[in-house]
């Protein structure tokens, strides 16, 4: 099967492929040379009623299956995934624009994702609480949620999906998706790929269309008893509060402002390395990517150096091109804002030390850049930039690295290197964040949660603590034993 295969341009609602009501459709493209790929529906309120309604009705049997029988539809949809991860990847490439190799890399983490919630779905246990009556025993058990709504966003279309569908089926409960309008069909697609795990219709609802629309929907209907969203924190807030008014739960997953400090007793080679991984990954465009690089002024020059050197290396290009290390980025908006972010570093005394404008190929291709004599007024330092600019900003002492790593409203990801164990402890404590990376500059795994602090959002993904977002606690007190 290639990449037309999964090619869906339509809503997915209690197991059919349907058009918007008013069959009024939007246009997809290819983010490496801006042509038409497809079109999808736009839909609203009415459309996500019903899909709302599908998910509604397909909890009652879902959620009585056995923990035993979702381990093992969620096993085989990690399996359909790995099967087709080459047709995926590319479709991946084609909407969003990373390279393949990339693409392919998040098809694969999403089947580990699915794979790692399979077997968590096994071990929901509960407890029982020495009882304060002599006649009595008490037990606390855990149960789906119910239908979740999920909103995600196009950096990684396909694995964020997954952390989302792979922890909420393996509670027990069923859904509704609306992925971003950008890359709509690494949404759509997986509901072929329950189709094909065998996973019952209704259980996976996916929609497409006008954002605000749905959002409102999925925050006021009172068949939704949780809300998940990854994206902006700007929309993760209102969805917030909506949903905190309607009593939902929800979990956000939101933006973020990495800092990432390299110590002068840190392996410079192996922090390079971090660096490039932590920053110009996905073109930049990743909630966890490093925004602005803290350096200790005994190695500061030596790294600049050494990490310009990489920058130079990277090889800008479509990303079905062979080789290719970094793609286009996503729209006009967001090369907008890189140029905005590199002018203003610039107008505050930075030095531009590589590239600085669009890349030679147009498009949304924007060149690698380098500044260094960053600091922390600078809109680099304060803000999300989610594009291919590296700040690196001297500094003194422990103590003011950390300062400034904390100094934002985000606490997703964080990363150091450094040699010395005290330091790791120390450090490593005294940063406001989520995760932070040691000695790594890529943390992301399916085992492990993930989520942040502050205006990062609340809940985790993944982990042992992935399923508890999807699960109520019940109390059962049960006497006269
Ligand atoms: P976004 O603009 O917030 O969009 C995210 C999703 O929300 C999209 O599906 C979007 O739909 C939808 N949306 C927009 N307005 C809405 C509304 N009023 N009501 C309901 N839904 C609405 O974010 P993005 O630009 O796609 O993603 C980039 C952001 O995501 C960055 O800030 C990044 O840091 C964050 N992110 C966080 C994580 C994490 O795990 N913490 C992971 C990845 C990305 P349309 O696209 O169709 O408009």
């Amino acid at each position: 099967m290639n990449m037309r295969d999964f090619l869906h341009e339509a809503n997915f609602v209690a197991g059919q492929w349907v058009q918007a009501d008013a069959g009024e459709r939007m246009v997809v493209t290819d983010k490496a040379n801006g042509s038409v790929i497809g079109h999808i529906p736009v839909s609203g309120a009415a459309e996500t009623r019903r899909a709302i309604d599908a998910a509604h009705v397909a909890f009652t049997s879902f959620s009585k299956l056995t923990a035993g029988e979702r381990a093992g539809m969620l096993q085989s949809l990690a399996g359909v995934i790995r099967n087709h991860a080459d047709a995926l990847a590319e479709l991946l490439t084609n909407e969003q624009g990373k390279p393949f190799a990339e693409a392919k890399g998040e098809v694969l983490i999403g089947a580990s994702y699915i794979q790692w919630f399979a077997e968590e779905a096994r071990r929901v246990y509960g407890e029982t609480i020495p009882s304060p009556w002599a006649d009595r025993r008490m037990l606390v058990v855990r149960e789906p949620v119910g239908v979740f709504a999920a909103i995600t966003p196009w950096n990684f279309p396909f694995s964020m999906l997954a952390r989302k569908v792979g922890a909420g089926l393996a509670a027990g409960c069923t859904c509704v998706v609306k992925p971003s309008e950008f890359t709509p069909y690494c949404g759509l697609v997986w509901a072929q790929l329950a189709q094909m795990a065998g996973i019952p219709d209704g259980v996976i609802n996916i929609l497409t269309g006008d954002a605000a629309a749905i959002g409102e929907e999925m925050t006021s209907n009172d068949k939704v008893r949780k809300i998940t969203f990854t994206g902006s924190t700007r929309v993760g807030k209102l969805l917030a509060e909506r949903a905190g008014a309607a009593m939902k739960r929800f979990s956000m997953e939101l933006g973020g402002n990495a800092p990432f400090i390299v110590f002068d007793d840190a392996d410079l080679d192996a922090a390079v390395e971090g660096a490039m991984a932590a920053k110009y990954r996905n073109a930049g465009q990743t909630c966890v990517c490093t925004n602005r690089f803290y350096v200790q002024r005994g190695i500061y020059d030596e790294f600049a150096e050494k990490m310009a050197e990489k920058v130079v290396g990277l090889k800008v290009a479509p990303g079905m091109e062979e080789g290719a290390m970094q793609g286009p980025l996503i729209n006009e908006a967001a090369i907008a804002k890189v140029e905005d972010h590199i002018a203003d570093a610039l107008a505050k005394g930075g030095v531009l030390k590589i590239g600085g404008k669009r890349h030679e190929l147009g498009g949304n291709f924007f060149a690698p850049t380098l500044i260094t004599a960053g600091h922390q007024e600078m809109k680099v330092a304060r803000e999300e930039t989610f594009g291919p600019l590296s700040v690196l900003i001297p500094f003194d002492q422990e103590e003011e690295a950390i300062a400034m790593a904390n100094d934002t409203e985000y606490g997703l990801a964080a990363y150091f290197y450094t040699r010395d164990l005290g330091r790791t402890f120390r450090v490593g404590s005294a940063l406001e964040y989520g995760m932070i990376g040691i000695n790594a500059g890529i943390i992301t795994t399916e085992v492990a949660p993930f989520g942040g602090v502050k205006d990062s959002g609340q809940g985790r993904e993944g982990g042992r603590q992935g399923l508890d977002d999807y699960l109520n606690v019940k109390y059962l007190s049960i006497a006269g034993i």
